[in-house]
């Protein structure tokens, strides 16, 4: 059965009405890649069972606000470590206490070595309808540095396994300007990836963090560290051939074919509310932040005893909503709408900030375009220095 394409704004413009989504943390992998610093652990495939049960128990007694989803998104980790079965009673879980809008976007993260044609039918089949697969290179060398034990064919055959079970919304993930890296090596990266004509593309730049195996082999001296300048012409590359076979750069890292933007992420940039489940989810309600507790076992654990699994939250008030939501619409290619933002946060974020807007505005590195205001094409590279000085 080929999936109907989701109906909701998919149009990669900031939303004057977001939406409402749901996040589903599944916090196991395979193997810890050497470069990621995300809330998963490996070896823990004795907790899958417990862990499902207490998100699904965990999602019942949710006591707060909620509508019903116009996004979902599972992600990790690695979601498709578990089985299509158990992803399955989650999401029931969740459309059972919320519902779901018509048209919904409900994403899942795949690692190519955990789906295969008929894994991507069962989760057809329980209702996902988008699949963001992480291929993140298509060279031996880049992927072995990188700590991703999948092969390049693995992750092609996932692309075109994904196809051929019927998926009609998917995404490849990938990572450019590495220390093993070579310049032909992106190029063939992203050739082959848009050989099999993904739906969207997200391609983040590789970033050092702290506490993970690559920033102690770069602190050490072992791995060369990475190099902005690299990376810019790194990116000018993928925008250069995404644009040519007819992607649209709708985010700094996020290109697409027409009307095929992440909902779930036009959420997160357009400042939307969210619901965040599992260990060390993190939710947004009516600018209130919250995360979970982090680990497994403790999430677990504190489900069993009908305890608040809440580890922390912040509260922010009118005059911090405002420059948050400025931050991250402007990572938009086309901005925010000056009106539509005005109406929900207020003008006094963009009025006290007239001055310094006019000064980027002039150096180029802004540009304000009928109702809306955008970083101009050449500042993509430097939106977080613009973005710093607005806030
Ligand atoms: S598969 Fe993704 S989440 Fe898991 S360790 Fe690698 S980068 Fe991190």
């Amino acid at each position: 059965m080929i999936a109907t394409a989701p109906l909701f704004n998919r149009s990669g413009g900031w939303l004057a009405d977001p939406g409402f989504g749901v996040y589903v943390h599944i916090p196991f992998c395979l193997h810890r890649c050497h470069y990621c610093d995300f809330n998963t652990y490996e070896g823990q495939d004795s907790l899958f069972e417990l862990y499902v049960d207490a998100l699904v128990t965990e999602i019942e007694r949710w006591a707060g606000a909620t509508r019903p989803p116009t996004s979902i998104f599972f992600g990790g980790g690695t979601p498709t470590l578990l089985a299509a079965r158990d992803l399955r009673r989650i999401l029931e879980a969740i459309t059972r206490r919320m519902g779901l809008s018509p048209g919904a976007e409900v994403s899942i993260e795949c690692n190519p070595e955990t789906v295969d044609e008929p894994k991507f039918e069962a989760l057809l089949a329980a209702g996902f309808n988008r699949f963001s697969i992480g291929i993140q290179s298509l060279m031996p060398h880049v992927l072995r540095g990188l700590g991703r034990t999948h092969s390049a064919e693995r992750a092609l055959e996932s692309l075109a396994a994904a196809r051929r079970a019927g998926v009609a919304d998917l995404n490849a993930d990938l990572i450019y300007g590495s220390p093993w890296e070579r310049p032909e090596d992106w190029a063939r990266s992203l050739e082959g990836v848009l050989g099999e004509q993904p739906d969207h593309v997200s391609a983040y730049a590789l970033t050092v963090e702290e506490r993970t195996p690559l920033h102690t082999l770069v602190a050490t001296g072992r791995v060369r560290d990475v190099d902005p300048d690299v990376q810019a012409e790194r990116h000018a590359l993928a925008d250069e051939c995404f644009g040519k076979a007819g992607y649209e750069r709708y985010e700094v890292s996020n290109w697409c074919l027409p009307g095929r933007a992440s909902a779930h992420n036009l959420l997160y940039w357009s400042a939307g509310d969210y619901l965040g489940f599992g260990a060390g989810a993190h939710g947004h309600l009516d600018g209130r932040r919250w995360w979970t507790v982090k680990l497994p076992r403790e999430f677990i654990s504190a489900v069993a005893r009908g305890a608040c699994t809440e580890e922390g939250a912040e509260v922010l008030d009118h005059e911090q909503r405002g420059p948050e939501a400025l931050m991250l619409g402007l990572r938009l290619a086309s901005g925010i709408d000056v009106g539509a933002f005005n109406a929900r946060f207020g003008d006094g974020c963009l009025s006290d900030r007239a001055g310094v807007i006019s000064d980027i505005v002039g150096a180029g590195l802004l540009e304000q375009s009928g109702s809306h205001l955008r970083l101009a094409p050449g500042a993509t590279m430097v939106a977080n220095e613009v973005i710093c000085r607005l806030l």
